[in-house]
């Protein structure tokens, strides 16, 4: 490996990493610089991020450091946060100071300031990765990584909502592989939109079986990290999908950037029976979109988030005050460094036959012909979804 002067390294968040890698290929001098993407998160990432931080601080923050840590094991000098909201927000100003405690020497920038996203701050910080950078391409390949963020969510939602009916599982996965590969190697945003029409054309050429028995439907609502780094909820969306359960979850990068300050009104609106004021971090998320699920008919609710997460924390009792009060079940995962897999494994199975067997039960009755009081007390059934009286059906 050729010795550069900057070895440039970033923490892993789901896919990001392929625009991510892209962005900071156009952007630095490659006469100086070179990028070098941390490990792929494994159980040695968490053991190595947990060692190093404090015991009380959430998961993310443990992700982060094992990233980095593997990242400086493995030759980079240039660590990119790009952290924001939340005690996130905080995170790059100690995990910096804990790893030049442990002897490691870098330079360190942080992508997102304290009230968000800031261009000409952000231009500033990465100039110190190319001093030649010129304001013009910094904006280019910004609005390219932008654009392609926003095309990866698109493409892996349409991949979350129909996963479940495609029955070529083959082709939707190596798909899906082509189409991030493109993503890391964009020139640009003609290239872009080229990828785009090419690979939703064949995505959506796939087949979808909507007539599929036994599919069920289930939300996923929670904290961000964990909604969006698959490894650290051990592939919760993927084993789901593996039980024949169609998975839909709100929580994207673009979401987060571009939505959610617009969307918060709305959300509280929304969710004003059960809340007054924002929850903080993704709380009033968690909150408002499970009643928009419950609306939308789907069977089931999984509320995700790392322990210790105080905004999380805040909108489970209102979670459980609205399973109550709409019958819906909810199950709540709480993910650490210990976090056992076989025990996550044991308790989805467990969701997934409770489900099938409210959905069959729902699915065998019918509304009562009411002919006589006596006749309602015997056989009622009552629905606490819409409060209409049903009898089993004969
Ligand atoms: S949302 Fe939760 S996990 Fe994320 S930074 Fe805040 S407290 Fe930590």
């Amino acid at each position: 490996m050729e010795n550069k002067k900057y070895r440039v390294s970033f923490p892993h968040i789901g896919n990001y990493m392929y625009p991510i890698y892209n962005l900071l290929d156009k952007l630095i001098d490659k006469e100086t610089a070179e990028i070098i993407l941390a490990p792929k998160i494994t159980t040695n990432t968490i053991d190595l991020g947990a060692k190093a931080s404090p015991d009380f601080v959430c998961v993310p923050f443990k992700y982060n450091m094992g990233n980095f840590i593997e990242a400086l094991e493995n030759g980079a000098n240039f660590l990119i946060q790009a952290g924001g909201g939340c005690r996130y927000g905080y995170y790059g100003e100690v995990q910096e100071q804990i790893l030049r405690d442990m002897g490691y020497e870098f330079t360190y920038i942080n992508l997102l300031d304290p009230e968000g996203l800031k261009p000409e701050k952000l231009f500033k910080r990465l100039k110190k990765l190319n001093k030649n950078l010129k304001f013009s391409r910094f904006v280019y390949a910004f609005l390219l990584t932008i654009k392609s963020i926003e095309i990866l969510d698109d493409f892996e939602t349409y991949m979350r909502d129909n996963y479940v009916y495609i029955d070529k599982k083959e082709e939707v996965n190596k798909l899906h592989l082509e189409f991030l590969e493109h993503l890391k190697n964009l020139s640009n945003l003609n290239e872009l939109y080229k990828i785009k029409r090419e690979y939703f054309k064949k995505l959506k050429s796939l087949k979808l079986n909507k007539n599929k028995p036994d599919v069920i439907r289930v939300g996923i609502v929670g904290e961000l990290y964990t909604s969006m780094e698959p490894f650290s909820t051990f592939f919760l969306e993927k084993e789901l999908a593996n039980m024949n359960v169609a998975v839909k979850r709100y929580t994207t990068v673009t979401y987060l950037l571009f939505k959610k300050g617009k969307a918060l009104k709305k959300l509280l609106k929304s969710s004003s029976k059960y809340i007054t004021y924002a929850l903080g971090a993704d709380g009033t998320e968690s909150v408002a979109h499970t009643l928009e699920l419950i609306d939308k008919g789907y069977d089931g609710i999984i509320h995700i988030k790392p322990f210790g997460c105080t905004p999380e924390v805040n909108a489970m009792p209102i979670l459980q005050k609205i399973s109550n009060e709409y019958n819906i079940p909810i199950m709540y995962l709480t993910f650490d460094a210990q976090t056992s897999r076989t025990g996550l494994a044991t308790r989805l199975e467990a969701f997934y036959d409770m489900l099938k067997m409210k959905k069959e039960q729902k699915e065998n009755i019918k509304p009562l012909e009411v002919k006589n009081e006596t006749e309602i007390k015997e056989k009622r059934y009552i629905n606490d979804n819409n409060k209409k009286e049903y009898r089993l059906q004969n």
